[in-house]
């Protein structure tokens, strides 16, 4: 049993609207939820990382009181039929307005003690298509503030630092307060950031296969020894199993496979984010 370090939702939501034609409603979300549940625990999950964007869900006609109200809902079942720990993080889009950010950043807050458990700085791109490439957004003052606000009350930030983004910008997201890095495939050859990712005890969330996938690199090139040398976490995800056609299982035996120094650690007790900052 292990932890899904790093799982969306929104690849799912496409293949099940393929399947139903819909993408809006509450029952859409519960029944997407409910899917993830299923699957990750049939996959040996005990726990999962999901990130999630309120503000689309909002755009489809969920406002963020009923969001919260199907969320909490799902963590329960989670808990109760599936023996998965929810843990949500909102994801803030870099190319997304203030007001939006600051709403999602609210959302995660309102939820802390239902299912949120943090915040996720990312970009959109289509994982499925292999060209898709992400809109052009640097880092803004305002977006970094809005981190350092949610980690000083007490909410979890991770970011994601994937194929398209900048080692550089390592350093800002960290005196953010930023302490999950998703991906991590630009600080794969710098060496160099190893030592600060250590000093704020951060954990890298791998994904095997969305790896091989978009750098076309083996998983052995994932410098997961040199990471655990250093004393930087390792957990594995996702990302976008549906749409990349794996699930919890295959990552951690292509993880294991290609890192045999690599452990999968299970999820333990529910803490608020609060109580393990
Ligand atoms: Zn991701």
């Amino acid at each position: 049993m292990t932890d899904d370090a790093h799982v969306h939702l929104e690849a799912s939501l496409r293949l099940q609207r393929e399947r139903t034609g819909s993408d809006a409603g509450e029952q859409v979300l519960q029944s997407l939820l409910t899917d993830l549940f299923t699957e990750s625990a049939r996959s040996g999950a005990d726990r999962v990382r999901l990130r999630y964007n309120p503000s689309r869900w909002a755009s489809r006609g969920v406002d963020r009181d009923a969001q919260l109200a199907v969320l909490r809902r799902a963590a329960d079942e989670a808990a109760r039929d599936h023996g998965v720990r929810l843990d949500v993080y909102a994801t803030l889009k870099r190319e997304s307005g203030e007001r939006e950010l600051r709403e999602n950043v609210e959302t995660a807050l309102a939820g802390a003690a239902v299912a949120f458990r943090g915040i996720d700085v990312s970009r959109s791109y289509d994982v499925t298509d292999s060209g898709s490439r992400p809109v052009p957004a640097p880092l803004t003052r305002g977006l970094l503030g809005l981190v350092r606000e949610a980690t000083d009350r007490g909410l979890e930030a991770a970011a994601h630092l994937g194929w398209y983004d900048d080692a550089d910008d390592l350093g800002p997201l960290l005196a953010a307060g930023v302490r999950r890095i998703g991906h991590g495939s630009p600080l794969v050859d710098r060496v160099e950031w190893d030592a600060r990712l250590a000093d704020v005890h951060a954990t890298v969330e791998v994904c095997p296969t969305a790896f091989v996938r978009r750098s076309g690199r083996p998983v052995r090139d994932v410098p997961v020894e040199r990471w655990l040398d250093a004393g930087i976490r390792v957990d594995v995800g996702t990302d976008h199993p549906l749409a990349l056609r794996t699930d919890l299982a295959e990552e951690v035996r292509r993880m294991t496979l290609a890192h045999p120094a690599w452990v999968p650690v299970p999820a333990g007790p529910r803490t608020s984010p609060a109580a393990s900052a």
